[in-house]
């Protein structure tokens, strides 16, 4: 029997996803790296000078982090865009839609100095147009706002929804019954703004969460891009009852017969019947 697994022979992967640069992160990242876990961060580039701030309905001023801060904090996980100014996209012609996605791209590849390949759709709206432009862009992925309360891994990687909301009702349960899954490529995501767990007071809510998920010896801490780049390596495999071809640049890992297999990058391997 053949299984698809993630990376190091994990059967599953976990990851954050968590939106607009706020001061909370520090808090947030802080967590992550406590536990050896993975996120993805999605920026506007064009908020970040001056601290720009805004009043949540709780009374809570959110505020942005400024520049020389967001370089260092989000070291070893993914930065992603969310459009220049945070714009309701509603509306919008071609021509503001690619602006907003082009400079926020521009802007953060030249902050962070890599390549920024995903995106994040601000407020909960996203069209055909704007799908359009993500791909015109340039970006390999965009996350839209709606939960996908499954652990099956999406396969629209232009509508790439996250497993849970933090603030949903059924985060706790979700991650026991990800840890007691045995879907093959099982994922769990969890999207949100790390400034609602101030507001929300959740804290310790989501960092027995990660305790939990850290402390399971089957799942791989990964961002958003590293799925999708491994989800499209899998994609391009060539299963069969008598070998294995890894068509891709990655290195791809199976379990066959109940042994964890490697298989390097354009490479073959027989099975045993
Ligand atoms: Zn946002």
């Amino acid at each position: 029997m053949i299984k698809k697994l993630y990376p190091f022979g994990k059967a599953k992967a976990f990851s954050v996803t968590y939106d607009d640069g706020v001061l909370q992160d520090v808090r947030f990242v802080e967590l992550l790296n406590k536990y050896n876990l993975k996120g993805t961060f999605n920026l506007n580039s064009g908020l970040m000078e001056n601290e720009f701030e805004w009043v949540h309905e709780s009374g809570l001023v959110v505020k942005r982090l400024p520049k020389e801060k967001v370089l260092t904090l989000y070291n070893g996980h993914e930065i992603a865009s969310h459009t220049l100014t945070h714009i309701y996209l509603e509306g919008k012609s071609e021509a503001e839609v690619v602006y907003e996605l082009k400079e926020d791209k521009k802007n953060l590849e030249t902050l962070f100095q890599r390549e920024i390949k995903g995106f994040a759709a601000p407020f909960d709206y996203y069209s055909d147009l704007i799908e359009e432009c993500v791909r015109k862009c340039g970006f390999e992925y965009a996350r839209i706002s709606e939960e996908s309360l499954s652990f099956k891994p999406q396969t629209n990687y232009y509508r790439w929804k996250a497993t849970v909301f933090h603030l949903d009702d059924s985060l706790t349960k979700l991650a026991s019954d990800f840890i007691s899954t045995e879907e093959e490529l099982a994922l769990f995501q969890i999207v949100g703004h790390s400034y609602d767990l101030d507001t929300e007071n959740m804290w310790d809510k989501i960092e027995n969460v990660f305790k939990e998920i850290s402390s399971q010896d089957d799942i791989l801490p990964m961002t958003t891009i590293g799925i999708i780049d491994y989800l499209k390596a899998m994609e391009k495999a060539e299963i069969t009852h008598s070998h294995i071809v890894n068509h891709s640049k990655q290195t791809l890992w199976f379990s066959v017969n109940g042994a964890v297999c490697k298989i390097n990058p354009e490479s073959k391997i027989a099975i045993d019947e």
